[in-house]
Order: structure tokens, then sequence, then C-alpha cells
């Protein structure tokens, strides 16, 4: 077995499968290593951990927390942590809380606009579990007020619609301290999200790596394969180490297959080496 996944979500944040289901997925896909990496939470590692555990699969905790920066997207990625770490929890139950006040002015503006939707039953499921805007959409689509969950964002929750409202990310200095607190190594997602020219995600990634950024996620199915060896090159210019993952959601996103990275490639274990060599020396210097 040589092929890993170290970027997947659960249903402990957005994803489709219970963590026990995700671990199962890979198990039958015969992955050797599996990182769990949802959105602002924990919650999913401990019934990961077991399930991979009785599976015979290597599992590394993690956490994907959006920092807050323009023009573009910033997640980023924390693996290794502890998920009983005080300020990691302390910061997860803040950015909830975060959400479900959001959730509940998104829902007061589509209530305001006067469309046909029962929004009690969602604004109770925010309280106690993960719900973002393609829950949302999901409700738009079901009252019939878009084709579907794309649609909704394009008509009512994108950027610059009129259910849009920013949400209250991390700064990346807090985000950094917590993770690292939690004993985790911060690693930087998806870059290509972040919108900025070449030139100056190489000034970013200089400067992150100052500030204690460990690694560039280079692979992504998003980006075509080309740009994402582009973007090894430039994390090994800075003598920082490259992750790759698949960003599975299930069925939602069914370019991101569980075990495959850009361009439809297997994720190989060189990736998983690098990162438990990197958590290694981070765990020396630790002590
Ligand atoms: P939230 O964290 O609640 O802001 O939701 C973010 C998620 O919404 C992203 O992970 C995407 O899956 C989805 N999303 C954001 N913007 C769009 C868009 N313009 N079109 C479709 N999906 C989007
Ligand atoms: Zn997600
Ligand atoms: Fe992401
Ligand atoms: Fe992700």
């Amino acid at each position: 077995m040589n092929q890993v996944d170290l970027h997947t979500h659960s249903r402990a944040s957005d994803g489709e499968l219970a963590p026990a289901s995700l671990i199962e997925k890979a198990r039958s896909l015969g992955l050797s290593t599996i990182a769990l990496t949802d959105h602002d939470t924990v919650g999913g590692i401990a019934e990961a951990r077991g399930a991979a555990a009785k599976a015979d699969i290597e599992f590394i905790p993690g956490i994907e927390i959006e920092i807050d920066f323009e023009p573009g997207e910033f997640h980023l990625l924390g693996y290794g942590i502890d998920p009983g770490s005080a300020s990691l929890l302390e910061a997860t139950s803040r950015l909830a809380r975060a959400r479900h006040e959001r959730n509940v002015a998104i829902l007061g503006r589509i209530a305001a606009a006067g469309l046909p939707l029962d929004t009690s039953k969602i604004t109770e499921l925010s309280q106690e579990s993960y719900i973002g805007r393609p829950h949302l959409a999901d409700l738009l689509v079901e009252a019939r007020c878009a084709r579907n969950r794309q649609d909704a964002f394009d008509r009512y929750l994108g950027k610059g619609r009129p259910f849009y409202i920013k949400k209250s990310c991390l700064p990346l200095e807090e985000a950094l301290s917590v993770i690292q607190a939690a004993g985790g190594i911060p690693v930087v997602a998806h870059p290509y999200s972040l919108f900025v020219s070449k030139a100056m995600l190489g000034t970013l990634f200089s400067r992150w790596k100052e500030m204690g950024i460990g690694g560039i996620e280079a692979y992504h199915p998003t980006a075509k394969y080309g740009q994402c060896v582009i973007l090894e090159r430039m994390a090994r210019e800075r003598d920082m180490f490259v992750t790759a993952g698949s960003d599975f959601h299930g069925k939602a996103r069914p370019e991101c297959g569980l075990g495959r990275t850009a361009g439809n490639m297997p994720i190989e274990r060189r990736f998983r080496d690098e990162l438990v060599a990197a958590l290694a020396r981070f765990s020396l210097r630790g002590d």
C-alpha cells in the first residue's frame, strides 16, 4: 500500500461521511494513512482515530482554519494537533459561536426578503452542529427558491449577493499560536485560493515561513498538475515541506476523490513521509 490522503472532511464539519465511514472508505481503497482536517473543529478526531486503529490505518489528527485574508481565501491546515488542547478548544468554540450567529443573521435576511422558507429547524441544528452556507443553499433549493446549490450561491449567498455576510475568521498570528500550542504544525492549504500573483505568493511564503508555517499543500484537485509542480518548487526553494491532499467532502465535490489530488493522481506516500518527519522534528524541538 503506498497511497495516502492528508486533507479530508467528515460530517463533523461539512463532509458527507461520519468519521468512521470515512476511515472505512479509506480502508476499502487501500489507503495507508489518513489525516482528518475538518473546518474549525476537532469533533471528528476521536471517532476517526478509533476507527483507524481498528482498520490498521495510520491516523494524523488535523484541522483546517480560515484566516482573515484579502483578496482570496486563506485556509490554514494544522497537523499533529492534540484535540484536547485548551486553547484550541477555546478557539474552535468561539468560531462555532460566530458561525451560528452568522447563520442566524443570514436566515434573518432570508426571512426579511419574504422567501417561503421554514428556517426553524436549521436554526436549531446550527446551534449544535456545523452549518454553513452550503446547507443554507440546500434549504433555498428545497424551497424552490434556487435550482441547485450553485444557483443558490449565484443568486443569494455568494460574495456580493443579497444574503452574503462575511465570516469572522482568525487573524493569522492567532491561528498559528493556537495550532502550535496544540503541538501542531501549520501548513498553507491550496495556495491558489489566495488569489494573488505568483510573485506575491513567493513573498507570502517567505514571510509565513518566518512566522512558523512549516509546509505548503502544493497538490490539490482544484489546481492543474503543472501549477502544483510550480508550488512544490517554490516551497522547496524556501526549505518548506510539501503536502498533497484530496479535500474529500463526499458527493458534493465529485472532483475531490479520496486518495487523489491534482490531475487525478494518487497521493503518494512520500508526502506522508515528509509530514511525519516534520512532526518528529517539531516534537523534538518542543521537548
Ligand atoms: P461558509 O464557510 O459557510 O462561508 O461556506 C463556505 C463553503 O461554501 C465553501 O467551502 C464552498 O463549498 C461553498 N462556496 C463558497 N462560495 C461559493 C460559490 N460562490 N459558489 C459555490 N459554492 C461556494
Ligand atoms: Zn469544506
Ligand atoms: Fe480549504
Ligand atoms: Fe478542506
